[in-house]
């Protein structure tokens, strides 16, 4: 018996004999835990509300939903994934800059704390909506603001965007609230970056939104009952990166939110978060195919690449870096050679890890792509090439549940009309 990757006590192996490989493997039980720690050291006014953007998995997010997480969402199918995970409508947002009528009038319907509008059009349309409904609508205003801040992988503010409405815009917009008589504004929303690593950078966004949030409310004359200040934790997948430091965040982030909730002991705070909720505890499990080497290059062939996993391309870089990669078998022997790991696509973009420092590796070996429970297949190109959806499987109090199926070439072709030309030509006549 040698060593391998266990999830609460359970082999990967096992998992990958039960459920097939590829395979994304969720720790429900760490995910749960995490949560709880943040919870617990986050002060008690922010609310973590759950992108479901990262992992819209419903498993996942009833599991979250079970330890109080509330719901930010972006279309009709993550509304109804959030409904049945048991997230009540008052603890729900809906955003996004391209709402569709059928969305915006479902969240009418259900009932969801606050629709965040994105643009002046909107605006127009929620009012038409609520007013065809006899009601109105409770909104929160998503803001470009003028100023950006540096610290983050992807920098929001202080640039055109398709998202929200310029501060400018708005404070030159004093009657907007008597424009809309279905609507009440309620609330801002800021989100300024993601993959962000500084606590520092955190505590200061979240200072300038609150600020920010306060002169919009005031100068456009509404309650300020919803600040939303985003969120954009971020989790170390390369190296030279490193985690964020959950007490330090709190010691920094606590105080700032602290000053604006006593000036505001009604205002709902959010803390909208996706990836730092869960890319630590997702692991996506492949199998080795074939082994080769080319011009003195090793090269392991996987059975699942970057249909499944994208990001593991190496996010917003042009010098590929590597996600954490690991062997899942044999885990005590040494990483003393450099593997190239691809997976089935046509296309040498298919590349999990280049270069990686692995053991000596043979086919039937267990491949995993470690920090891989945000962004994953549904941030994927799943049907490039027809492979389909991997399994997904939750492990939860030591058991594990198959808790998405994995697509086979009858869901793919269901979808598709055969047309049957009626005058085939042959290559032959
Ligand atoms: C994508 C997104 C999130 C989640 O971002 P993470 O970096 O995964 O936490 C939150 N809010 C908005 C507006 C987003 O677009």
């Amino acid at each position: 018996m040698t060593a391998e990757f266990e999830i609460q006590g359970i082999g990967v192996g096992e998992l990958a004999e039960r459920y097939g490989t590829p395979l994304y493997v969720y720790d429900g039980d760490a995910l749960a835990a995490h949560f709880q720690r943040l919870r617990a050291l986050l002060h008690p006014r922010a609310e973590i509300f759950f992108s479901l953007k990262a992992n819209p998995n419903i498993s996942v997010c009833a599991l979250l939903g079970a330890q109080g997480a509330r719901a930010e969402i972006s279309s009709m199918t993550e509304l109804i994934t959030a409904r049945r995970a048991g997230i009540e409508p008052e603890n729900i947002i809906f955003l996004g800059p391209g709402k569709s009528r059928e969305e915006l009038a479902a969240c009418l319907d259900e009932g969801i704390h606050a629709i965040i509008c994105e643009s002046l059009g909107e605006l127009d349309l929620i009012d038409e909506l609520a007013r065809e409904r006899g009601t109105t609508a409770d909104v929160a205003l998503r803001v470009n603001p003028s100023f950006s801040v540096k610290g983050s992988g992807l920098t929001m503010g202080g640039k055109p965007r398709q998202f929200g409405i310029d501060e400018a815009q708005l404070l030159d917009l004093p009657d907007l609230t008597e424009r809309h008589p279905q609507v009440r504004l309620m609330g801002v929303q800021v989100y300024l970056g993601t993959r962000i690593l500084d606590e520092d950078v955190i505590a200061e966004n979240t200072g300038r939104i609150l600020d920010l949030a306060e002169r919009i409310a005031e100068k456009l004359g509404f309650p300020l009952e919803l600040v939303d200040f985003g969120g954009g934790f971020g989790v170390a997948y390369f190296d030279g990166e490193r985690d964020l430091d959950p007490e330090a965040l709190a010691a920094r982030l606590n105080p700032v939110i602290e000053a604006f909730a006593a000036r505001h002991p009604a205002t709902r705070l959010i803390n909208e978060l996706g990836r730092y909720l869960t890319a630590p505890f997702g692991t996506y499990v492949t199998r080795v195919r074939y082994v080769k080497t080319s011009m003195n290059e090793n090269f392991a062939v996987v059975d699942g690449g970057t249909n499944h996993h994208m990001a593991a391309v190496g996010i917003g870089s042009f010098v590929k870096r590597n996600f954490p990669i690991q062997l899942l078998d044999r885990t005590d022997e040494e990483a003393t050679e450099s593997w190239n790991i691809t997976g089935p696509l046509c296309t040498p973009n298919d590349t999990l890890g280049k270069k990686a420092k692995l053991p000596a590796l043979r086919p039937g070996d267990l491949i995993g792509v470690l920090r891989s429970g945000a962004y994953g297949p549904t941030a994927s190109p799943v049907h490039f090439l027809s492979h389909g959806y991997p399994a997904e499987v939750l492990v939860a109090g030591g058991r594990s549940h198959l808790v998405g199926e994995r697509e086979q070439a009858g869901d793919l072709l269901r979808r598709q009309h055969l047309y049957v030309p009626e005058n085939p030509a042959t290559q032959d006549n």
